[in-house]
Formats: C-alpha cells, structure tokens, sequence
C-alpha cells in the first residue's frame, strides 16, 4: 500500500548553508536556507506542513517523505514510524507542528491508544526536531545523542527565533509556519551504537557522525530499513556545511559501516526513499569535496 497525499505546492529554491555564531559564543548552526521567494506565498494550507508522502514498508514500518522544508520538495524532510506490540516508535518529528501533527494523526490511526510511545531524534537541526512537541505532549519519551541535552538546553527559545530570523520571516509568519515550537530535552541519551528492544522488536539506534557530531541513524534489521537521518541525502549533495575534511572523512567511514548492513529501503534525511545505491553516490559526494580541500 502506498498513500499519497499532496497538499500543495512548494517551490523549491537553491538550499544554502546558515552558520551563526551565537551569542554564547558556540557555533549555532542550522540545516535550513535563505528565505524563500514570493511565490512561496503559494504552498497550499497548512502552512509548514510541505508535500508528505506516506510509503508503508513494511507491514508495521512507515516512511514519511517531503515533509516542509523551507528549500522545497526536493529538500523534503523524512520521518519513519515502527509499531511494536506495545509500543510505537516515532524517528524524527519534522521542521514544524503542522509535520509532527501530520506524523501523529498518520500513527494515531493505527495505535490501539495504549502504547508506549518514543521519539527518536537523529540530529539536533530544526528540520527534524521542530514538531517534537506534539508526540512529546502524547507522553512520548525523547531518545537523542547526549549532545542534544546541551543544545535544547543551551538555545531553548533562541533557536525557533533564530530559524525565523534567518528565513526573513516576521513573527507572524513564524508562527504560520512552525507553529508553537516546544523543545523537549532527550529521556534517554545515546552516545553509541544501541539496540532497543519493544516487544521483541530490535531497533538499532546507531551512532554515525560526519554531517554533525550528534548524528544517529536507525536500523530496523526485520523491515531491512534504514532511517539515515541527515547521514544520508537523496537526489542531492550532501550537506557539508558544518564540518572540514576531517568531519568527512569520519562521514566517508560511517557511511561505508552502514553499506555493511543487509539494507533494503534506505530513509534519507532529505529526498525520496532510495537503495543502498544513494549511500554511494553521498561517499562520492563527500570525496570530491575532501580532494577540492587539496
Ligand atoms: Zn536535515
């Protein structure tokens, strides 16, 4: 079974790289863009919530593809959800409310309404937490890199202001698009390859850095999927943005220990579902981008 749902659309303008030195004097980064043009103005209701496309994987695991991202569809913003027995399992929440509404409303139709509910984040970029709020205030419990407990911690609000004041957006348009952003700081921190187990079902949370130190991928070996969070683009370059060759050459070893497993679908942070293929083409990506260092 595959849904589709179109909601509108989204113009897709060229992504550039945010680096900000905050006022804490720490590097504050984002994986977003410029402000998109006028004819933004365009995307259809709700705003913030982008083009999703459900893909059923497997008969207890779903992909949600081109969630908003404020660079356009081909930037889409990814998202999975495992079900266990007793527990469902969500990876990534999106850019805005309106995405982890979206990813709710999509599980909320499957769940028994008792389940143990956790939220895996890959990474600390707004694209992926923004809409942790909503499956947080359901009761779920947050697993992140320990690195996200600083962050959360350390930019609070700051961080929705320094989205919003980056894409140009006045306040009005913030709140249209991201909606009430809550961040939630991780229940459970990783720091190293982890395997869950719910219900008998083995998640394995994997500790992949390179596109940032606090990168997680998720393996789900029943479905053969992986969720490769922002170790992983689809269609485009990876983003490279907040690291030097020595960050990707560590990406380059990651990515090769992640072609080690027995993969069928992979989730890329950004982009379509793909293969084992697109890992690849990201290696020869981040080659290219070490020897232009030379
Ligand atoms: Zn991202």
């Amino acid at each position: 079974m595959r849904l589709k749902i179109r909601c509108g659309l989204v113009l897709t303008v060229l992504a550039l790289e945010l680096i900000l030195l905050c006022s804490s004097g720490i590097l504050a980064e984002d994986d977003t863009i410029s402000s998109p043009g006028p004819m933004e103005e365009q995307m259809a209701n709700p705003p913030g919530l982008g083009n999703p496309e459900v893909h059923q994987i497997a008969v207890n695991v779903y992909a949600v593809t081109g969630l908003y991202h404020p660079a356009g569809d081909d930037v889409g913003v990814s998202a999975g959800i495992i079900f266990a027995d007793n527990s469902i399992v969500f990876i990534d929440a999106g850019m805005s409310v309106a995405s982890g509404e979206f990813l709710w409303q999509l599980a909320e139709e499957m769940m028994a309404g008792d389940e143990d509910l956790y939220l895996i984040l890959t990474h600390r970029h707004s694209d992926h937490v923004f809409g942790m709020r909503v499956v947080k205030e359901q009761g779920a419990k947050v697993i992140a890199h320990r690195i996200l407990k600083d962050w959360f911690g350390q930019m609070g609000d700051r961080y929705r202001q320094f989205i919003v004041s980056k894409m140009g957006w006045d306040a009005e348009r913030g709140d249209e698009i991201l909606g009430e952003v809550l961040l939630f700081p991780p229940d459970h921190v990783i720091e190293h390859d982890t395997v869950l187990t719910l219900d008998g079902e083995e998640i394995h949370v994997l500790a992949t850095p390179g596109h940032l130190y606090d990168e997680l991928s998720v393996y789900h070996p029943n479905s053969k999927t992986l969720f490769a969070g922002d170790a992983v683009y689809q269609g485009i370059p990876p983003h490279t943005g907040f690291g030097g060759p020595e960050e990707w050459r560590l990406w380059i070893s990651q990515l090769e220990r992640l072609k080690q497993l027995e993969i069928g679908t992979v989730v890329p942070g950004h982009g379509k579902l793909c293969s084992k293929n697109e890992i690849d083409r990201n290696i020869a990506c981040l080659k290219d981008e070490i020897s232009k260092t030379k």
